[in-house]
């Protein structure tokens, strides 16, 4: 059962609706609707926090083999490793929403000391036991860690999926040392905005077997560039820089097959980073934002 959701910044319920959308997660029909006082986007009617964290907690981690989801991400996770290297060799490290802990190991193993938080107990048991690592299974609120206690937090994938993600942002800052850097990673609204309406064109005038709703990515709540840098500003951080993260393979195999989908996948990459650099690095339209702040 869905419920109405507020939105998460300024607690107004007024919004436009700008897309229609199901989930595994949502079987009944839901929107994507953007609020209209601060222009945040999100889901609405939303799925209970409590069978979201259930889904992470227990069916998330299973879905596909160990090494298999590591290695794809393993593009992202070094693009991230090079930002960080930038501004810190070592020190310690923090991972929100670490899962199993791959990027963690990856980081221990440059020799940063680590930390991870997730909410699920499975995936952090593995960490833990299986890798070696310290982590909490849990909110990040209710990890209680020390006030500027790390000089790099991350956060792969995970804002969007938040409930409260402007409480876990400020969390976040307060959690971070001052000049620690923040590295984010978010499915980038406008790319599946683009997608779902071009989708649904293409449903309109039926061109062949080819479907691409499948490929758009929804989340609870959906971050644009110019959004999550008005967040960022306003949680206190500075010297932000967006790009266009890299592409983690595979996701689209399932609709256009294997070279296809890697065709497609160099093919977009190739587009969206040539407008970024053409624009002088402010257009930022691939599929996810790879996203760098500091704490004064
Ligand atoms: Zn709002």
């Amino acid at each position: 059962m869905l419920i109405r959701a507020r939105c998460n910044f300024c607690d107004r319920e007024d919004h436009v609706v700008l897309a229609s959308i199901k989930t595994p997660l949502t079987p009944e029909p839901s929107f994507l609707v953007r609020c209209t006082g601060c222009g945040l986007v999100y889901m609405n009617p939303m799925c209970p926090v409590e069978e979201e964290k259930e889904f992470y907690a227990h069916e998330y981690y299973k879905i596909g083999e160990e090494r298999h989801w590591h290695e794809n991400r393993l593009s992202y996770f070094e693009q991230a490793f090079q930002r960080i290297g930038d501004s810190f060799q070592t020190g310690r490290l923090l991972d929100v929403g670490c899962g199993k802990g791959y990027f963690l190991e990856m980081a221990r193993k440059r020799g940063w000391k680590v930390y991870g938080v997730d909410p699920s107990q499975e995936a952090v048991l593995f960490a833990r036991n299986s890798l070696g690592l310290e982590a909490f299974a849990g909110e990040l609120k209710d990890a209680h860690l020390e006030s500027e206690s790390f000089e790099v937090i991350t956060a792969w994938n995970v804002l969007d999926h938040m409930y409260d993600p402007w409480a876990d942002l400020q969390e976040i800052f307060r959690i971070l040392k001052r000049g620690g850097l923040l590295g984010l990673r978010v499915l980038n609204l406008d790319f599946h905005l683009f997608l779902y309406h071009l989708s649904n064109v293409l449903g309109v005038i039926s061109v062949g077997r080819l479907n691409l709703s499948p490929l758009v990515g929804f989340h609870p709540h959906m971050f644009s560039s110019r959004c999550i840098k008005k967040w960022l500003e306003k949680a206190g951080f500075v010297d932000i820089r967006m790009e266009n993260s890299a592409l983690v393979p595979g996701t689209a195999s399932a609709v256009v097959g294997r070279v296809t989908e890697q065709f497609l996948r160099k093919l977009t990459y190739l587009l969206v980073e040539s407008c970024y650099y053409l624009s002088l690095r402010t257009l930022v339209m691939g599929p996810s934002l790879m996203i760098f702040a500091k704490k004064p």
